[in-house]
């Protein structure tokens, strides 16, 4: 499949005429239409609902178009309960599928009438002690171990994982919680990350669908729902094959018409925590060519860095790069794009075959729309980019501004040194 960007080259140069490069874009009928398309895959299960993971992209102007679509929000932090807050919530609408929680964050996701996705067996007592209950509606974290294989493709090592309870500790958890008060419990699991096979939420909700069926006989707890959390990925290469999220659906049917149904749990509500495949290629990362370099290799070096998006750097993660404008022309230079970090894995792309590129040509770095703004950070005193959407109508709003240096600064405020750090013409 040939990946094309959600923008065209005459469209850029409009919005490069007024954000400066770097800038994450978002691609607003994108985000509605696959948003529509989840909803519609899962309409068959009555209770069903995508909790949006905050963690790949916690922008709350995106947060709330999902919120058309009826999306809750999964956090697993403060800031991201407070962004949520912020946008607006009821009880039920926050999952905190949180891990090696602080106290205080139990507290303030108890607060927002969150539903607490409990990591491990002991912190039901940490829970209880600091919010001095259990509350009513739980749910608990799964990790069955071993390896997650679709026939004989390993698709990850949730043995390895920090994540969830054992088989033995869930069935106990859910005991000891009944005893506490618990009345509605859930059960989660996120066992591979960035499948991109129709086959992994299918095999995820047998997994579960049939320790949910054992769990009820066995405690008599009552499952409300069960959380198939993220997971499903995004096709990054050209090559492939992306998922059909109404497949996807339909497969999670039948397996729930085959176990839960025949054991009368046909109540049972599906949620989801869907992230990357929310907003991942619904985004992209907008740079300039500022120069070129021909020593024993080609370089391209661009005005956005590693801090903007790090998945290149740390994973070695393939993302598609397209020159704007030069989309039919031969891809017959083989490139190392590069960012200014001093840091040699700052490479967007290495002896990739693209275009002849220009000083000052445009090019578009795919699929940024989650894990991509949101890992960044500010090595080399690097500054965080603009955040941009390009609105159903064409037109486009900031959504968050550029970092100034100011903002670099500003945990220095409590210090002398403060008044000594130049300010710039437009701080
Ligand atoms: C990261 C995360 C998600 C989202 O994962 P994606 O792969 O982006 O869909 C969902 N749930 C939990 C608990 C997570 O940590």
């Amino acid at each position: 499949m040939k990946k094309k960007p959600f923008v065209t080259k005459e469209q850029l140069e409009k919005i490069t005429s007024e954000y400066a490069t770097p800038f994450h874009l978002y691609d607003e009928a994108g985000i509605r239409e696959n948003a529509r398309a989840l909803k519609e895959a899962f309409s068959w299960n009555k209770g069903y609902r995508e909790y949006f993971a905050v963690k790949p992209t916690p922008n709350p102007f995106l947060m709330d178009i999902l919120r058309d679509y009826g999306c809750g929000y999964d956090c697993s932090s403060l800031t991201e309960l407070m962004l949520s807050e912020a946008v607006g919530v009821e009880p039920g609408d926050i999952m905190f599928s949180s891990n090696d929680t602080p106290a205080e964050e139990f507290a303030y996701a108890d607060k927002l009438g969150a539903i607490i996705n409990l990591d491990d067996i002991t912190h039901i007592d940490f829970l209880e002690e600091t919010i001095g209950r259990i509350p009513e509606t739980i749910s608990c974290r799964y990790n069955p171990g071993g390896l997650f294989k679709i026939t004989n493709d390993i698709m990850d090592n949730p043995g390895d994982a920090k994540y969830g309870m054992t088989t033995e500790q869930i069935f106990e958890a859910f005991r000891i919680l009944k005893r506490k008060g618990a009345k509605e419990f859930g059960i989660h699991a996120f066992l591979a990350s960035n499948t991109v096979t129709n086959e992994y939420y299918p095999m995820l909700a047998k997994v579960l669908f049939e320790l949910a069926v054992k769990l009820q006989e066995e405690t008599g707890a009552h499952i409300q729902f069960i959380n198939l959390s993220g997971g499903i990925g995004i096709p990054y290469k050209p090559d492939q094959e992306p998922n059909d999220i109404a497949v996807i659906g339909d497969g999670v049917r039948k397996v729930y018409e085959e176990v839960l149904v025949p054991a009368g749990m046909g109540d049972v509500a599906i949620y989801t925590e869907l992230g990357r495949f929310m907003l991942g290629p619904y985004g992209c990362l907008v740079t300039k060519a500022i120069h070129e370099k021909h020593t024993h290799k080609e370089y391209i070096g661009v005005d956005a860095c590693a801090a903007n998006l790090m998945r290149p750097a740390i994973y070695g993660a393939y993302h598609h790069i397209t020159v704007m404008g030069k989309e039919e022309e031969p891809h017959d230079h083989m490139y190392d794009v590069t960012g200014s970090l001093c840091e040699n894995c700052d490479k967007f792309a290495i002896d990739r075959m693209l275009p002849k590129i220009d000083m000052g040509d445009y090019l578009v770095i795919h699929d940024s729309g989650a894990h991509g703004f949101s890992m960044g950070y500010n090595y080399n005193g690097r500054l965080r980019s603009a955040e941009v959407l390009l609105k159903e109508d064409g037109s486009t709003k900031l959504i968050r501004r550029a970092e100034t240096p100011a903002d670099y600064f500003a945990t220095f405020d409590c210090f002398e040194i403060a008044e000594k750090l130049p300010k710039r013409e437009n701080e």
